[in-house]
């Protein structure tokens, strides 16, 4: 006989409030899942782009009915501050009606054919299976959607396992989604690792799409890639900003702070370096820990909330033990508010060993390092020697000098005066070394090449 697992997801801003407690699917779950997903499949593929397209657009709708309260689910349940979880939910609405829209873009090319003038020689997209997501508690709506909305508009079926910590957000996503697809075409399987490694493994699972951390996404790629499935995984990064010379230095300040503890720094794209030019570097460092110590530091649900609860006390914990290790010189922050919450406050630590943990590994927290750099090639060398390559900002007034170092930053995503955390769903999104494994991007056209693949016809009349 199987034991049934239960688990609880909780309010991280109060953790005695429990959001609800869930059975494990576990190894049987998934089976019984991918078993639907794959009878599903047959009749979800053989729908007109239309047709699928008409019911994402659906489902955008009834998220956008019920925004306020899917909103404050999220703010519950992840302790994302208000602000961000309704920017969230608007989010989740455009990319469904942006994959409505994108599924009637031409799917193929013709080509003249060697056989005959006559003969059609053409290639078209098909989807490719059941598609396995696994998906991240940080943003438990849009990251599902990001994924599942490309997958079911190019007519595949989706079995999703969120992160345990978000599951009530991703069951009402559940709720919504079923009212618009056919049986089967979206199935959910909850718990950790118990039910994601017997889905990453299934050999009826014809693509594994993940996102969390770099430690859980190479066992997934190397388990995926092993069977001969298609594998996709973003991970995390230790995303550097610089600071040059002739930045504005307030915009800069303001705008890294935000970057930086935003959310508790819990965004992949999170600004966890901030490398500053020598000449500017002392001036820099005071406007940057005054703007931090300006963030608040409050319940998510408050409207004036910047920075919020970490997940659990365990990513908490994590923390103070790098900044322990991390052997830097505190500037701001580094204890835990006196809350009930898993709060920890905004810190700063300025380094000058470069190998410091705290300059080469994700933290995940409201946690950043300030270094200095004595020259432009010093910084570009500095933000480079990690092994992430996720996001990357510069801050400078000069758009030569943006560009250049731009096109060296070894990031998938670079942005001059501008925060690291920060993605438009229709442009392509992704990490280079480290951060992401798998030759697609996610989001925007990219995604098709991922959850598509193409077949060449002759056709001679
Ligand atoms: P995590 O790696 O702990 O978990 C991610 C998912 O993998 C969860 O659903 C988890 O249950 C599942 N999982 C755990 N063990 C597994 C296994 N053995 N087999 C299959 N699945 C398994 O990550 P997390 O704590 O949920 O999220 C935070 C991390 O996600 C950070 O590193 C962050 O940088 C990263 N992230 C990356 C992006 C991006 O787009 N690059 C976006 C958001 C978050």
């Amino acid at each position: 006989m199987t034991r049934t697992m239960v688990f609880v997801s909780i309010n991280p801003h109060k953790p005695s409030e429990v959001i609800g407690e869930y059975e494990e699917s576990g190894a049987q779950g998934v089976e019984e899942a991918v078993a639907r997903a794959h009878k599903a499949f047959a009749g979800w593929r053989e729908e007109t782009a239309m047709a699928r397209g008409g019911a994402l657009s659906s489902i955008a709708d009834e998220i956008e009915q019920n925004h306020d309260e899917i909103s404050w689910l999220v703010v519950r349940e992840v302790g994302k501050p208000i602000t961000e979880a309704r920017g969230e939910a608007s989010r989740a609405i455009s990319i469904l009606r942006y994959y409505a829209q994108m599924v009637l873009v031409p799917d193929g090319e013709t080509y003249p054919a060697s056989t005959s003038s006559k003969d059609w020689l053409v290639s078209r997209r098909y989807p490719v299976g059941v598609c396995a997501l696994i998906t991240p508690w940080n943003f438990p709506i849009a990251i599902p959607l990001w994924k599942m909305a490309p997958a079911l508009g190019y007519g595949n079926t989706v079995v999703l396992k969120p992160a345990p910590q978000a599951t009530a957000v991703a069951c009402r996503l559940k709720e919504i989604a079923d009212k618009h697809l056919p049986d089967g075409a979206f199935e959910l399987v909850l718990g950790d690792a118990d039910t994601g490694e017997p889905l990453v493994k299934h050999p009826d699972v014809a693509a594994v799409s993940f996102t969390g951390s770099l430690r859980v996404g190479q066992s997934v790629a190397r388990e995926v890639a092993g069977r001969g499935a298609r594998v996709q995984c973003e991970m995390g990064g230790q995303n550097p900003s610089i600071v040059l010379a002739d930045a504005d230095l307030d915009r800069a300040a303001k705008t890294i702070a935000y970057a930086a503890m935003g959310y508790a720094g819990q965004k992949c794209t999170a600004t966890s370096r901030i490398i500053v030019e020598e000449p500017v570097y002392d001036d820099f460092r005071e406007r940057i820990v005054s703007a931090v110590e300006a963030m608040e530091v409050v319940d998510p649900e408050k409207e004036s909330c910047q920075v919020g609860p970490l997940i659990e006390e365990e990513a908490r914990g994590a923390a103070l033990q790098a900044l322990e290790e991390g052997r830097g010189r505190k500037l701001t922050g580094g204890k835990p508010l006196d809350e009930e919450g898993f709060y920890l406050v905004p810190t700063l630590v300025e380094i000058e060993d470069r190998n410091s943990l705290l300059a080469k590994e994700e933290v995940f927290a409201p946690v950043s390092a300030l270094l200095r750099a004595s020259s432009v090639e010093e910084a570009v060398e500095i933000a480079n020697e990690v092994r992430y390559g996720l996001a990357a900002a510069v801050f400078t007034e000069d758009l030569g000098q943006a560009t250049q170092v731009g096109n060296r930053l070894e990031a998938g995503l670079v942005r001059v005066n501008a925060s690291t955390a920060g993605i438009d769903y229709y442009a392509p999104f992704g990490g280079s070394k480290d951060s992401g494994i798998g030759s697609t991007r996610e989001q925007g056209l990219a995604a098709r090449q991922f959850y598509t693949e193409s077949r060449t016809f002759l056709i001679s009349p």
